[in-house]
């Protein structure tokens, strides 16, 4: 199989794990770019890649509308996050 075809199998699988999340794949690239050919080639697979996406992508979206996270650059989650919260324990 040639390694284009690979990739689009693979980016298949991304897309079906997206959609099984409720994430539009091709509607989140539009506006925020994520470098899935850079997964593909890291050997990530392809509910990993999804997952990564979803994380850039709500990390993307907080940013835009000033509600990310406050405790931890790059955080992907919104505001006082329970993540942080039980992370530095407050
Ligand atoms: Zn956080």
């Amino acid at each position: 199989m040639r390694t284009a075809d690979k990739y689009e199998d693979w980016l298949n699988e991304v897309n079906e794990a997206l959609a099984s999340i409720n994430m539009a794949l091709a509607d989140w690239q539009s506006r925020w770019t994520f470098d899935f050919s850079r997964e593909f080639s890291a050997g990530t697979s392809p509910n990993d890649a999804a997952e990564k996406a979803n994380r850039f992508w709500w990390y993307q979206q907080n940013k835009a509308i000033n509600q990310d996270c406050r405790k931890t650059p790059n955080c992907w989650l919104q505001g006082e996050c329970q993540h942080c919260a039980r992370l530095f324990g407050d």
